[in-house]
C-alpha cells in the first residue's frame, strides 16, 4: 500500500481545537502510508511543532490579530479566510518553483506536490487550489448525520425559519430523530440571520474538490454518507476514528493538559467516576456552573471536571463556585483547566462522560466504552445528541439544567439498571468500530482507496506564467520551518 514515490500533501486545518486535532491526526496517517505532509496553519491556535517531527509546518498570516477568538464570529471566519488566501498562493508557488528546478536538473529525490487537504471551514482554499490547478480535497471533522442535515435545510431553509416557540420539540420528520431545536444552523430569536445561512452554505460547498474524507465510519452512518454522496457526485472516503486509525498519539492539544488528574483517577475504584467536559469552545453562564455544581455534589458520585479558563462568562474559576461546594464535595471531585481527555477517557475509574456532544469527545467516549450525559449547545452538538440518545441509544439527554434533573441523570448513568444498558450498548457499538478498523473493515478498506487516490491524482500542468510572475513577486515561504525540517523544497 507504500506510495512508489515520495509524494506530498498540504494540510490546511481549521484553527479550533476539535478541528486542528482531526486534521493532524489525518496528518499522521498520511505520513505514515509514505506521504511528506505538510501544514498550512493559521498563527491562531499554532499547533505545537515539537509534538510532530513528523510534519513541515508553515505558518500563514490570518488577519486575526487583537480580534478575540474565544467565540469566533462569522466575520472573523470569513475575514481569516480572506487574509490566508495570499500566504497560501505564495507558499504554494514557491514549492511548485523548486519542483520545476528539480526536474530540470533531473533531481529525482523532490517531493512532488499532489494535492491539498482542507477543512471545510478554510474554504478559500478551494479558490487557491483551482487558481493553480491542484488537486483539493475536503476534510469533514463533524459526522455525516450533521452534514445532511444542514444539506437538507439549505434546500428549503424557509421550511424551518422562522420557527415559533411552540414548535421547538417538534420532531422533524424528515431529518429524524431531530426537531426544530436541534437544527444544527444557529437561530437567534428563532430565526436565521441570511448571512448565518451563507456561512454555512460556503463551509457546506465543496467547489472543485475532487474527493472528501470523513471522520466517521461507513457502517454507522452508511445511508447518511450515500445521501451525500448523491449530493456532492466526488468520491467518500469515510475513514474514522482518526484518533484510532492514526499511528501515533502525540497530543493535539492547544492547552497544556494537567496531567496531575491520572493520578487522582490511579486514586478512585474502578468504573466509578464521572468525567464532565464541555469541549474547547462553550461558554456557559454562571447559574448554568452553579446548577451544575450542586448536581455533581448531590449525585454522590466522584466526579473530573474541566472548568476552561474563560467557559464560564465574566468569571474565573474557582471564585464562581457556590460556597461550601468544595468542603461538601472534598476529595471525591477533582476540577482542572483542560485533561488529558483521551488518557482520561481510557482510565478503568471513569464510568461516564457528561459532554457537550463534539464529535472528537463523541468518537473518543465511545471507542473506550465510556457511556454519555450528552448536553448539547450548537451546531453540530444537538445533532450528535439526538443520535446518541435516541438512536444509538448510548447516552442520556440532559434537557434541563436544573441541579436535580443533573442529580438524577448522572445517577440513572451510574447505578441504575438503565444506566447498565446503555453501558452494554456502547460497549457493542464500540466493537462495531473497532471491526471497521480491521484489515477487512470499511474504514481501512477506504483508507487503502485514499492512498491509492491520491496517489493516483495526475500531475499538475505547469500553472499559467502570468500567475507565477505575479506570485513570485511576494515571496512568503518560512524558510525557517523549511530549514529546520530539512525538507527539499
Ligand atoms: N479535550 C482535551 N482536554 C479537555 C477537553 C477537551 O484534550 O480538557 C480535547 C478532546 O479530547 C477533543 C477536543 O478537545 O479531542 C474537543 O473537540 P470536540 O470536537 O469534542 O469539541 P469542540 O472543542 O470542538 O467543541
Amino acid at each position: 500500500m507504500k506510495v512508489e514515490r515520495k509524494q506530498s500533501v498540504v494540510l490546511v486545518p481549521f484553527l479550533l481545537q476539535g478541528h486542528l486535532t482531526p486534521m493532524l491526526q489525518l496528518g499522521s496517517i498520511l505520513r505514515s502510508q509514505g506521504f511528506s505532509v505538510i501544514v498550512a496553519h493559521t498563527q491562531h491556535n499554532t499547533p505545537n511543532y515539537s509534538n510532530h517531527p513528523e510534519f513541515i509546518f508553515h505558518s500563514m498570516d490570518d488577519g486575526l490579530k487583537g480580534i478575540d477568538m474565544s467565540l469566533p464570529s462569522v466575520k472573523s471566519i470569513y475575514r481569516m479566510n480572506e487574509s490566508c488566501k495570499a500566504p497560501l498562493r505564495n507558499y504554494l508557488v514557491r514549492m511548485m518553483e523548486q519542483e520545476q528546478e528539480q526536474e530540470q536538473e533531473q533531481d529525482v529525490q523532490g517531493d512532488q506536490l499532489t494535492c491539498i487537504i482542507y477543512d471545510n471551514n478554510m474554504f478559500f482554499v478551494d479558490d487557491v487550489a483551482t487558481q493553480l490547478r491542484i488537486p483539493s480535497i475536503v476534510l469533514h471533522t463533524f459526522s455525516a448525520a450533521c452534514m445532511n442535515s444542514m444539506v437538507t435545510i439549505f434546500q428549503q431553509p424557509e421550511k424551518y425559519f422562522p420557527f415559533e416557540d411552540s414548535q421547538l420539540l417538534d420532531p422533524l420528520p424528515e431529518l429524524h430523530p431531530l426537531r426544530f431545536k436541534d437544527v444544527p444552523i444557529p437561530a437567534f430569536n428563532n430565526t436565521v440571520a441570511e448571512h448565518i445561512l451563507d456561512f454555512f452554505r460556503a463551509m457546506s460547498d465543496i467547489g472543485s474538490s475532487v474527493a472528501t474524507i470523513w471522520n466517521t465510519m461507513q457502517d454507522l452512518e452508511s445511508s447518511m454518507l450515500l445521501r451525500l454522496q448523491e449530493h456532492y457526485k466526488v468520491p467518500f472516503f469515510p475513514i474514522g476514528p482518526l484518533h484510532k486509525m492514526a499511528p501515533l498519539a502525540s497530543s493535539t492539544s492547544i492547552l497544556e493538559e494537567d496531567n496531575s488528574c491520572i493520578e487522582w483517577l490511579d486514586r478512585q475504584a474502578p468504573n466509578s467516576v464521572l468525567y464532565v467536559s464541555l469541549g474547547s469552545l462553550v461558554r456557559i453562564d454562571d447559574k448554568e456552573l452553579i446548577e451544575t455544581a450542586w448536581g455533581l455534589a448531590n449525585s454522590d458520585q466522584p466526579f473530573l471536571w474541566v472548568i476552561r479558563p474563560g467557559s464560564v462568562s465574566g468569571f474565573q474559576c474557582p471564585e464562581v463556585l457556590p460556597d461550601g461546594f468544595e468542603k461538601m464535595v472534598g476529595e471525591r471531585g477533582r476540577i482542572v483547566k483542560w485533561a488529558p481527555q483521551k488518557q482520561v477517557l481510557a482510565h478503568p475509574a471513569v464510568a461516564g462522560f457528561f459532554t457537550h456532544c463534539g464529535w472528537n469527545s463523541t468518537l473518543e467516549s465511545i471507542l473506550e466504552e465510556v457511556p454519555l450525559i450528552c448536553r448539547p449547545f450548537v451546531a453540530d452538538q444537538p445533532v450528535t445528541a439526538r443520535y446518541l440518545s435516541q438512536i444509538y441509544k448510548v447516552g442520556f439527554e440532559l434537557e434541563v439544567i436544573e441541579r436535580t434533573v443533573i442529580e438524577k441523570t448522572v445517577r440513572k448513568l451510574m447505578l441504575s439498571e438503565e444506566g447498565k444498558d446503555v453501558k452494554k450498548r456502547v460497549v457493542d457499538m464500540k466493537q462495531n468500530i473497532v471491526a471497521a478498523m480491521q484489515i477487512d473493515g470499511t474504514s481501512h478498506k477506504n483508507l487503502n482507496d485514499l492512498v491509492d487516490f491520491i496517489s493516483a491524482l495526475p500531475s499538475r500542468p505547469a500553472p499559467p506564467t502570468p500567475v507565477f510572475g505575479a506570485i513570485m513577486s511576494s515571496n512568503h515561504i518560512t524558510s525557517k520551518c523549511i530549514i529546520e525540517s530539512g525538507s527539499n523544497f
